[in-house]
């Protein structure tokens, strides 16, 4: 029933590595597929996007959430836009645990609970990263999806647990709408979220063939 892999079917046409601890920043048209990869193993990416025309409408972890009435997506699943417009569809998810729910880490995150004032963060790298890509694009820490986090809901807690998928593990996402996407490798150190050892991802982003 579902289509062979996008690496048998597809051609690469882009691939951004995504250093620990930094954000990279990758176009994607409506028709291709996005891949999403961990490298090593046991990484947490956390992925916005943007209508490229429009970046007013972004992806929203809320409203994906309200509109899929669940907690975790999964595969099959659309992911929707701060105006409820679909943007991406998970057609294939090698690790099944996502965190929609908390911001991406930021600044104040290390400076509030940990009291360090330089630890580099999803939000300020993937501000950076949009910056140099010549974006004005506002980048709320809500709006990141917290890719192949390993959140469980606990008697109403929210717990993070080590990631348990290994090397190469993938999310390919059907491009619904043309899309700019940036994506951290988070640099969490402190706490389950990456294993205490943050490492580089990749965006891939591939054409459908016959
Ligand atoms: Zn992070």
């Amino acid at each position: 029933m579902s289509a062979p892999p996008i690496e048998q079917r597809g051609k690469l046409v882009e691939e951004v590595v995504v250093p620990a601890r930094e954000a990279r920043v990758a176009t994607a048209r409506a028709g291709q597929v996005l891949q999403i990869v961990d490298l090593e193993g046991q990484q947490v990416g956390d992925l916005m996007a943007y209508l490229t025309e429009d970046p007013t409408e972004y992806m929203s972890p809320g409203h994906t959430l309200s509109c899929l009435t669940k907690l975790m997506p999964e595969t099959g699943d659309e992911v929707f836009s701060n105006h409820r417009t679909p943007l991406l569809r998970i057609v294939r998810d090698d690790v099944g645990t996502h965190d929609m729910i908390v911001p991406c880490c930021d600044p104040e995150r290390y400076s509030r609970d940990y009291g360090i004032e330089d630890h580099p963060s999803c939000l300020a790298s993937l501000q950076k990263a949009l910056g140099e890509a010549g974006s004005k694009f506002a980048a709320p820490g809500e709006s990141a999806w917290n890719v192949f986090m390993n959140n469980k809901h606990e008697e109403g807690r929210v717990v993070t647990h080590e990631p348990e998928h290994g090397a190469g593990a993938a999310m390919d996402l059907e491009v619904l709408e043309d899309v700019t996407v940036a994506l951290s490798a988070c640099p969490q150190d402190l706490t389950p979220c990456n294993a205490f050892n943050p490492t580089p991802m990749a965006i891939r982003v591939w054409e459908p063939g016959g």
